[in-house]
């Protein structure tokens, strides 16, 4: 797996997990608190055969507990690569920049212009279709800035799923079919593979990390978290 990530705030990271693993193990392979909340056994034996690439731009301050970014990595093996940064200048990520170049390449990203993935499956004689797929990580606000941070991002194909169902990720949803980051992939990739198998196999971690936790939380006699 090809990962680029932006040197210093790297280090940072890396010294915070480090920290942190004096007081609990983590799971090398999904990155879960370890073997309360690993969710290994979840995960498909090979990685989940699709044609599409996805190439994640993760925000440096993405650091929520339930980061699904491990998850898709982990599920798509070599057809899922990670950038973490806040710019993504084209002399430092010049294959980056090559990749969106190519008109095949969309960006999932609700703006005006964003085309309809149904509707991009089901004209295929006249639409372009996607070959691969920038998803943007991060709290909604922080995939806004990544957005306006990468004006290149404003100028390529873009891409939108409507219709599906309400998020079930344990977060502040600050609108209404906001999704996690491994929903929108999951769902994405459902409809331009067109074979809803490839979601319900990435989704399958997701909602066991999911329910782990909640049996976690009752455990503890909390209320749970609001949706
Ligand atoms: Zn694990």
């Amino acid at each position: 797996m090809e990962l680029g990530f932006s040197n210093e705030i790297f280090d940072e990271e890396e010294k915070k997990k480090k920290d942190s693993s004096i007081q609990r193990i983590i799971c090398e392979k999904c990155e879960r608190p370890f073997p309360d909340h690993c969710i290994c056994s979840s995960f498909p034996e090979n990685p989940i055969e699709i044609q599409t690439e996805v190439i994640i731009l993760q925000h440096p301050k993405e650091t929520r507990v339930f980061r699904t970014v491990p998850i898709i990595e982990r599920c798509l093996g070599s057809k899922c690569t990670v950038y973490r940064g806040r710019k993504f200048e084209e002399d430092l990520y010049p294959l980056l920049h090559k990749q969106l170049q190519d008109p095949s390449t969309f960006l999932l990203y609700p703006t005006k212009e964003a085309k309809n993935a149904e509707f991009i499956i089901k004209n295929k004689e006249t639409e372009t279709q996607v070959k691969r797929l920038v998803v943007l990580d991060g709290t909604w606000i922080h995939a806004k800035k990544l957005f306006n941070w990468n004006p290149k991002l404003g100028t390529i194909s873009h891409v939108k799923i409507s219709s599906v169902p309400n998020s079930t990720y344990l977060r502040k949803q600050t609108q209404k079919g906001n999704l996690s980051t491994v929903e929108a992939v999951a769902f994405a990739l459902g409809i331009l593979e067109e074979n809803p198998d490839i979601s319900n196999q990435l989704l399958k971690p997701f909602h066991y990390m999911m329910d782990l936790q909640r049996n976690f939380v009752k455990s503890l006699n909390l209320p749970e978290r609001e949706k």
